[in-house]
């Protein structure tokens, strides 16, 4: 039985004052005793008072990108041992906006993977096809291209105790969320495609979904059988919003 994991990833957005309402809010809004595992993810420089407002919570710390170094001459980089000694568990990698913008290739994002992995933390492994894709009926070979550069360069053992985050580009702050069963035929695809190398692994792989969920379409998505919680990107800016997400999955 897989533990949905709902994940807010608060991207490049807060404050030292509006990091400390959003986590109060989530505090009165969430119990220690979710259905699911909740992860928040905000920005590098607040990691580590958020882990200190969320003392005695069940919600984990995860961050939002790793560089693939653990020390040395790599200005502004930020290592997988130094988000771990802030307590950090998750990390999101190949979110299509640094694949996009910081034109980060898939080998370069299995890298990732791996430093993650051999530290003992979770990977959040971003996916999702583009809307050009989409419409040129891509979806299933993007996904699959992306998967197997970590598969290649690390095995698929590489993905117990990892999470996948589906995410079609176009869904990505837009409003346009898959519907259920679109985003199900993803995920189900995903899971088949990884139980072709180990049917153990597929099984108790995560597999989010992400792309413009919201407290109004959360409940729906979560029915799908391959849909194993959220990352959530806008409505995890709003303890209501995000509190709504959590008590559907
Ligand atoms: C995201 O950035 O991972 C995301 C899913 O964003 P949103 O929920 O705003 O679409």
């Amino acid at each position: 039985m897989r533990k949905p994991l709902v994940m807010g990833n608060w991207k490049l957005n807060g404050s030292i004052d509006m990091a400390k309402n959003l986590v109060a809010g989530l505090r009165k809004e969430l119990s220690n005793d979710t259905a699911c595992n909740i992860a928040i993810a905000p920005p590098v420089v607040y990691l580590d008072s958020v882990k200190h407002q969320l003392d005695g919570t069940n919600i984990i710390l995860g961050a939002q990108d790793v560089g693939i170094h653990l020390s040395g001459a790599y200005t502004g980089e930020v290592s997988v041992e130094m988000l771990k000694d802030i307590g950090v568990t998750h990390i999101i990698i190949g979110h299509s906006e640094r694949r996009t913008y910081h034109k980060e290739s898939d080998e370069f994002i299995a890298k990732k993977f791996g430093v993650i992995k051999e530290a003992g933390l979770v990977p959040v492994l971003c996916i999702g096809e583009t809307e050009a894709e989409n419409e040129a009926g891509q979806t299933q070979a993007v996904c699959a291209r992306q998967i197997d550069a970590v598969i290649k360069a690390l095995g698929v053992q590489a993905f117990n105790g990892a999470v996948i985050a589906y995410e079609p580009v176009w869904a990505i702050g837009t409003g346009k969320s898959a519907t259920p069963a679109q985003a199900q035929a993803v995920h189900k695809f995903i899971r088949d495609h990884i139980a072709k190398q180990d049917a153990k692994v597929a099984q108790q792989v995560i597999i989010q979904y992400g792309g413009s969920v919201n407290d109004k379409n959360a409940a729906e998505l979560f029915t799908q059988p391959d849909i194993d919680g959220a990352l959530v990107g806008g409505a995890s800016l709003k303890a209501d919003a995000f509190a709504a997400i959590v008590k559907a999955a």
